[in-house]
């Protein structure tokens, strides 16, 4: 059966031999005149007029009032939190099942992440266990702002995350949040081109943040966006992504123990052409996720879809494997047969630097581990090896 998957694999992505992972770029467009032009400028730093260029643009595809650039996605959630309120000694609550990188941008600040269980059916953070951990754990207090009854800090913010490019329960957990006072911010670093009810993930949190690493939807090589609708928060992200460098003609002055985070120039020039793309992108991923389906129908795996009222990017394509035996035994038949699988994230708090983090129950989260495997997922060009060879995309 897990033959039948490798020879369907194969076939799709047109490729009989080579190994083939799971999500590879492709520079089809602009990519290489923008970098070109980039370079001919000499301004290949921070500064140029690409990386406006590229925050206007992803500005203009999410919807967003504000997009300010960013080094990395990463980065981009460090700067999200600290400029929602987030400080040292505070609590984040967060899922489980996420990348690395959740955790560690909370962890920049000072503050703990505190664990809370995700949906079976998005992958992404539950209102419903959420209103159940707040229920039981938090108390508001004479300054409007709620506490953790158990270590009496402060709850200073809320960061779902869109899992593999499929939109979480957004519009509930932005209700949650107004009501216990608590920021929202998204960790949208895989769902570029994803939207919630039509409204694009990243637009409903404070503040939030893509990624354009080079396993992403669209890539920069590496880099990051954060998005705000608030003017003096976009004004101050700018600020503190730049040394906090207050502007004068030659004289170096900072007003704020700030970060060198801003993208480069070359790195924008490509995430231009990228961005151009990305609608293509997606188009392709979602025929691939069709044949998908159609394979599945008919197997002993669930293959899982994107939830209600939902346009996924479908990032990462992924299935849902009967228990850890099955899920094992089909990660490495594949990985030993040239098709690259993975297994969804260890769960953050099972890491050794959280094991002691507060956890809410994650039946779910636990539930997700033992069963969901990542399928290659890459946008099909064809013939695109062949074409980068004849130069056709020059
Ligand atoms: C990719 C990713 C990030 C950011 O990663 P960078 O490599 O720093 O751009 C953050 N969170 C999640 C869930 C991600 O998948």
């Amino acid at each position: 059966m897990y033959q039948d998957f490798v020879d369907f694999v194969r076939a799709t992505f047109d490729d009989p031999e080579g190994f083939i992972i799971l999500h590879d770029p492709r520079f089809i467009g602009n990519e290489r005149k923008y970098i070109m032009d980039a370079m001919d400028s000499n301004f290949v730093s921070s500064v140029g007029e690409y990386v406006t260029k590229f925050e206007n643009a992803v500005a203009q595809y999410t919807g967003s009032k504000y997009a300010v650039a960013a080094v990395n996605g990463t980065s981009a959630l460090h700067i999200c939190l600290l400029l929602a309120g987030v400080k040292r000694d505070e609590e984040v609550i967060t899922q489980p099942v996420s990348f690395i990188a959740t955790c560690n941008a909370v962890t920049y600040t000072g503050a703990h992440p505190v664990f809370v269980d995700v949906d079976r059916h998005t992958m992404g953070l539950s209102p419903e266990k959420l209103e159940a951990f707040l229920k039981a754990n938090a108390r508001k207090d004479v300054d409007g702002y709620c506490y953790n009854v158990r270590t009496g800090r402060r709850f200073a913010a809320v960061v779902p995350m869109h899992t593999f490019g499929h939109p979480c329960l957004i519009e509930d957990i932005a209700e949650i949040c107004q009501r216990y006072n608590i920021a929202l911010i998204e960790d949208a670093a895989e769902s570029i081109g994803s939207l919630y009810k039509g409204k694009h993930t990243g637009l409903y949190g404070k503040l939030s943040a893509l990624s354009f690493n080079g396993n992403k939807v669209v890539t920069t090589g590496g880099g990051g966006m954060i998005l705000t609708q608030d003017e003096q928060l976009a004004k101050l992200a700018k600020h503190i992504t730049t040394t906090a460098k207050v502007p004068h003609r030659w004289e170096y002055n900072h007003d704020y123990t700030a970060y060198n985070y801003r993208l480069t120039n070359l790195a924008a020039a490509l995430g231009l052409g990228q961005i151009e793309q990305c609608d293509f992108f997606i188009e392709q991923k979602r025929k691939l996720t069709e044949k998908y389906k159609a394979f599945f129908a008919d197997k002993d795996m669930t293959f899982f879809t994107e939830p209600e009222n939902c346009r996924s990017n479908y990032w990462l394509n992924a299935v849902i494997l009967k228990d850890r035996t099955e899920r094992d035994a089909f990660l490495t038949f594949t990985n030993d047969h040239g098709v690259m699988t993975r297994p969804i994230w260890v769960l953050n708090n099972r890491l050794d630097m959280y094991k002691g983090c507060q956890c809410g129950d994650l039946s779910n989260a636990e539930w997700l581990e033992d069963r969901v495997v990542n399928i290659p997922s890459t946008v099909i060009v064809p013939h695109y090896y062949e074409n980068i060879k004849k130069g056709a995309y020059r």
